[in-house]
């Protein structure tokens, strides 16, 4: 690997790999289908440095705009675990911004920035997606979702509690965190999956 590379490397995708302390559950483990993980582990998908280098220059522009950036929330769980998770991006008024780097929105992404909004106690938070030459986002409440572009209006079909985080952190845990949002449809591997629920 040539020197720049190794730099690349180390700086945008090394530095946001960390190993995870005993007792410690990251918001995106409840947010993925743990096959679909598995599916992705046997791919060859390389690692998302073009996601992180996207964050960085997305979060570097709102920090001039007096947002706090990689904002760490935690929560504690019944069963003694902690839930973990990284804010991308907290406006001042407490709306937490996550950014992504897909071009649709997934529900994956609705879900975890609902647990950011439940953790922060805010009333609402926004998906940004900045993909090739694209930037769009949605408005999340607890009822909808709306498209800044279209002005379009989705209902929101995810409730966050205390209940629902409990009982997905066991059921990661148990290892049979599977299909568990509905994401089957718009699943890259539904056509190979035997628990595919289209
Ligand atoms: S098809 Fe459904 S169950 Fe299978 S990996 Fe995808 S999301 Fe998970």
């Amino acid at each position: 690997m040539s020197s720049i590379i190794s730099k690349i490397m180390d700086f945008f995708y090394f530095s946001h790999v960390k190993e995870k302390s005993e007792r410690e559950i990251y918001v995106t483990d409840l947010a993925e289908c743990m096959q679909k993980r598995e599916f992705y582990k046997q791919s060859s998908i390389f690692p998302a440095v073009h996601g992180n280098i996207v964050h960085f220059a997305v979060q570097s522009l709102l920090l001039k705009y007096g947002f706090k950036i990689e904002v760490p929330i935690e929560y504690k769980l019944k069963n003694g675990y902690v839930l973990h998770g990284r804010v991308d991006a907290l406006s001042p008024d407490n709306v937490p911004i996550e950014i992504k780097t897909t071009s649709n929105i997934k529900i994956e992404h609705v879900f975890q920035l609902m647990v950011y909004m439940f953790v922060l106690k805010s009333k609402s938070g926004e998906l940004l997606y900045v993909s090739n030459n694209t930037v769009r986002s949605f408005l999340v409440d607890k009822d909808n979702i709306q498209s800044t572009d279209t002005g379009e209006v989705f209902k929101n079909t995810i409730v966050i509690n205390d209940d629902v985080l409990n009982n997905y952190a066991n059921m990661y845990l148990e290892k049979k965190l599977i299909a568990h949002l509905g994401q089957c449809k718009e699943c890259w591997f539904k056509d190979r999956c035997k628990y595919a629920k289209l």
